[in-house]
């Protein structure tokens, strides 16, 4: 899981705490967070819930997801999600961002409710630079009843530009501020925290035998009765 020191506003990874980042996104995002990087096994789990209906993977994700959430400072009044357009949904019969929000509600303590409309699809953005993507996502979405604090949900995070236009709807709609939880966020790779072996070692790290572990949560091993 991502720890701190991050981003205070979009949790991305840094070397040391910031009050925001050039991986922040869009202003209608009041802060954003995240569990995990986009890489890995979380990447394909995050596959299979977007094209194999794996709907267990939800119910897993949206634990980490709440998790993720806990320190941030505000509680929503309501959670909702980036709803897909009417042609992919019918294509795949299900909406990932839907699943992990009816998953983190429950946890949370507030309903998840379908508060905005998506009025087109502007089609792959994988492709599209962040400008580009923002631009192509103006007027896509449309949000009615929204009130208070709105976490929106969604899986992934990359340029943000789909979760601001619909954070911007939301707003529009009545949302008083709105915040971001998506499964994943994508993380530039130099700025990836070091991969973390089993026992809290970063790769390459030095042990003096008979010590504690530095660095790590982990404590010296009690010695075995003789
Ligand atoms: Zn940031």
């Amino acid at each position: 899981m991502i720890s701190p020191p991050w981003c205070e506003r979009c949790g991305a990874p840094a070397s040391r705490p910031v009050a925001s980042c050039r991986d922040c996104p869009p202003d209608a995002i009041a802060i954003a967070r995240a569990p995990f990087g986009f890489d890995g096994p979380i990447r394909r789990a995050i596959h299979r819930l977007k094209f194999g209906g794996w709907r267990a993977v939800a119910d897993a994700l949206g634990v980490a997801m709440t998790e993720s959430w806990a320190e941030v400072p505000w509680t929503p009044s309501a959670i909702t999600w980036v709803p897909l357009s009417r042609e992919r949904l019918a294509a795949r019969g299900y909406d990932q961002a839907r699943a992990l929000a009816r998953a983190v509600a429950p946890r949370i303590g507030v309903p998840a409710l379908p508060l905005v409309r998506r009025l087109g699809d502007p089609g792959p953005q994988a492709r599209r630079g962040a400008a580009s993507r923002r631009e192509a996502m103006r007027g896509v979405f449309e949000a009615e009843g929204a009130s208070g604090r709105v976490v929106l949900v969604d899986d992934v995070l990359t340029t943000g530009a789909t979760g601001g236009a619909c954070a911007t709807a939301l707003l529009e709609g009545g949302a008083e501020a709105v915040g971001l939880l998506t499964a994943a966020r994508a993380v530039s790779s130099a700025r990836r925290p070091r991969p973390i072996l089993g026992h809290g070692l970063a790769s390459g790290s030095v042990v003096a035998p008979g010590n504690g572990i530095p660095g790590s949560r982990c404590q010296p091993r009690a010695k075995r009765p003789t």
